[in-house]
């Protein structure tokens, strides 16, 4: 049995300073951090319980336009915002996707941001995993691969970064809001993760203390939602994380493209914006070759970690398949999943 203390924090700064010593770990809902701790993946010396900081469980739409969402506000609560959903709705398609409507309404934003890879391996204290004990070595490479990274990876570590909220945030240019021992600071959302290289057990630029109070989008987010979508493609229907998923946004001028925002996940350690992409559709037809134009430009530097060339392949059928459907426009209800029992939830309706 792993002994740690708990430590449940009255204000941002008492969670700082109680976090400020390695080992120490924020907990929200839990519904990561618990499991990893159960299974001796993590072994925090101090949990500082953040879950009554007051203040972080708001969304506030701002008065130059944008949005500011505290880090306590739950994925459900996000998703069925109505003024959010209307201006953001692929953020709220991937919330929607994710997990199951319990993990939804118990999860928080800040820790869906921060929450770990899923591979295998990493899981299993068995396996040799270079993130969990820098150094041991990746039983991942040569292992079971299929769900692995095409793009970004190293020879220290294949993992992917497995939340779908994100994927949409990092094409809508989000930022996330960090109390640290230094004071406040800013971090695009982008910046905040790091690629594995060979330390892949640091995962973010987030240093000990570091609370994440807020996430922000910009008012020019707003801009894209007539036309925007995110698309997962997973092995179940529901409960299940992405093989390969994407967001797409369009600024449509007639029939071209004035602005287009593209990210994948699934495929890489961080949520992979697709830059190069965005730049073939800037001014292009919205039209069928420009789409696939854009996704073997999004795919050009994939390749396979082992056992997994067929998500190169599909994360740029996706793509196509996501612009396509933003072109088309965003439906006002999410529609039902093939073979699903459940009808549509409202989006924006
Ligand atoms: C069975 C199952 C299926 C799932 N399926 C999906 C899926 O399909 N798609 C998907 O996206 N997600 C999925 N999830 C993951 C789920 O979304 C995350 O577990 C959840 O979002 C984590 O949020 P939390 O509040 O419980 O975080 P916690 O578990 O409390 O924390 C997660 C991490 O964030 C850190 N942290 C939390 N808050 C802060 C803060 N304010 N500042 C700094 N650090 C902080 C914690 O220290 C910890 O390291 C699934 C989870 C489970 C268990
Ligand atoms: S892929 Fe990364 S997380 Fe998985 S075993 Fe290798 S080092 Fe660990």
């Amino acid at each position: 049995m792993n002994r740690f203390d708990y430590v449940r924090a009255g204000s941002v700064a008492e969670a700082v300073a109680a976090a400020a010593e390695p080992g120490a770990a924020y907990l929200a809902a839990g519904t990561n951090l618990l499991d990893l701790m159960k299974g001796n993946i993590a072994r925090p010396g101090r949990l500082v319980d953040v879950t009554h900081l007051p203040g972080l469980d708001r969304i506030e739409h701002l008065p130059g336009g944008g949005v500011r969402i505290g880090a306590l506000v739950r994925n459900s609560d996000l998703a069925y915002d109505r003024g959010f959903a209307k201006a953001h709705p692929a953020v709220a398609e991937a919330l929607l996707s994710g997990a199951s409507a319990q993990l939804r309404n118990a999860a928080t934003v800040a820790g869906n941001l921060l929450q770990r890879t899923r591979c295998p391996y990493f899981y299993d204290p068995a396996s040799a995993c270079n993130k969990r004990d820098p150094g041991a070595g990746c039983d991942a490479r040569g292992g079971e691969t299929r769900l692995h990274a095409v793009l970004g990876w190293s020879e220290h570590c294949i993992a992917t970064h497995p939340s779908d909220f994100c994927v949409p945030l990092v094409s809508l240019d989000a930022v996330v809001e960090i109390e640290g021992k230094g004071g406040a600071r800013e971090v695009p959302l982008d910046a905040l993760y790091r690629l594995p290289e060979d330390r892949p057990d640091r995962e973010t630029v987030l240093e000990p203390g570091d609370l994440i109070v807020a996430l922000r989008l910009p008012a020019e987010a707003a801009v894209f939602a007539g036309h925007s979508r995110y698309l997962k493609v997973r092995d179940r229907t529901s409960y299940a994380f992405a093989v390969v998923s994407a967001a797409a946004s369009l600024r449509l001028d007639g029939g071209r493209i004035g602005e287009a925002r593209i990210a994948l996940g699934g495929v890489a350690l961080k949520p992979w914006r697709a830059r190069a992409a965005e730049t073939v559709l800037a001014g292009a037809e919205a039209s069928e070759r420009s789409f696939a134009e854009a996704a073997d430009a999004a795919l050009a530097e994939a390749r396979p970690s082992g056992d997994n060339a067929f998500k190169i392949e599909l994360a740029r059928r996706l793509i196509v398949r996501a612009l396509t459907l933003a072109a088309a426009g965003t439906p006002e209800r999410l529609p039902a999943l093939p073979a699903s029992a459940f009808s549509g939830d409202a989006l924006h309706a």
